[in-house]
């Protein structure tokens, strides 16, 4: 199971994580340890502990694999976004960090951002709804924008997903005419800069 050296210092940071298990004066031992592993040590010991359902039954492991079709919209070096396939609003998509971490990575929410700000300047919605989930163990983010007419998740047909993953990854036209811009744009700017806050699951 071959993993990027982003994917494996996310596991090893994982795993710095869960020192309090160790007893005390074991600690600072197995965290020269794990800083000392390579790439192909953190493959193993993943394979020999079990630690992910890569290529098993985690449908976002397989996701990310590429095993299973998807209509990528953006990436970075750990997270892909896709669209949802039974979506409740157009351009309804999902952020997933490539690994099968406990937690979600930073680079995660920042791509979460980025998708967000892509989708509200190409499609326009009301607003942009962020959430946290956990599904199947696998943290990932829900974004759906939100017009006033979402429907019940249903299934998008492989046209409409096509068409909308080309709408949306279309590069920017460029202007040659330089204007002012007019208050409307700029308001546009102003929301460009501004985070959308991601809605966490957990109860506090
Ligand atoms: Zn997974």
């Amino acid at each position: 199971m071959p993993i990027t050296d982003g994917q494996a210092q996310q596991i090893k940071e994982h795993l710095l994580k869960q020192l309090d298990n160790f007893p005390e004066d074991k600690q600072e031992q197995i965290k020269e340890q794990i800083n000392s592993m390579t790439k192909e040590q953190v493959e193993n010991f993943i394979e020999q502990n079990k630690l992910t359902h890569l290529g098993g039954q985690c449908i976002f492991c397989a996701i990310t694999a590429n095993q299973t079709p998807s209509y990528k919209i953006a990436e970075n070096e750990n997270n892909i976004a896709i669209l949802e396939i039974n979506p409740i609003s157009k351009g309804h998509s999902l952020v997933i960090p490539k690994a099968h971490l406990d937690e979600l990575p930073q680079s995660t929410k920042d791509l979460a951002q980025e998708v967000s700000k892509k989708l509200q300047k190409k499609l326009n919605p009301k607003e942009i709804q962020i959430k946290e989930l956990k599904i199947m163990n696998h943290p990932i983010i829900e974004i759906t924008p939100i017009y006033g007419n979402e429907t019940e998740k249903k299934q998008a047909s492989e046209e409409e997903l096509k068409s909308l993953q080309k709408e949306i990854t279309k590069p920017k036209e460029i202007k040659i005419e330089k204007e002012i811009p007019d208050t409307e744009e700029l308001t546009e700017q102003r929301k460009e800069k501004e985070e959308i806050p991601i809605l966490s699951l957990r109860i506090p």
